[in-house]
């Protein structure tokens, strides 16, 4: 985390945001998605079965799914379509967090 942010953030809300930024870097650079060529956010329904097959085969998908029950609104993560995150969150009673809104003061 940058010097900015450090003053920025008080530490307690500080440690969620760091942990999904944190999150989202190692997932970009690990993830089989990335550079696949696949559309994550494609609405066909031939694109999210693609795209959820892939994320079978990726070695992050259980970090995935964790991170984007938490943190991701939209598109396929961890192999679960939005509705299907939508659901799980309920069944695990996890609150979604948008990381940009979230209050920092
Ligand atoms: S589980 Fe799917 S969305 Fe997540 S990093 Fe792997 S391929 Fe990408």
């Amino acid at each position: 985390m940058s010097d900015a942010l450090e003053v920025l953030f008080p530490v307690k809300k500080r440690a969620a945001v760091s942990h999904a930024i944190a999150m989202l870097h190692k997932i970009k650079l690990v993830g089989l998605c990335f550079n696949s060529g696949l559309n994550f956010y494609s609405p066909s329904m031939g694109d999210v079965h693609l795209c959820k097959q892939f994320c079978h085969s990726c070695p992050l998908e259980q970090e995935c799914l964790d991170y984007a029950l938490r943190y991701e609104s939209y598109g396929i993560w961890g192999g679960m379509t939005e509705r299907e995150r939508v659901k799980e969150r309920r069944k695990r009673r996890i609150p979604l967090l948008n990381v940009y809104s979230v209050n920092l003061r």
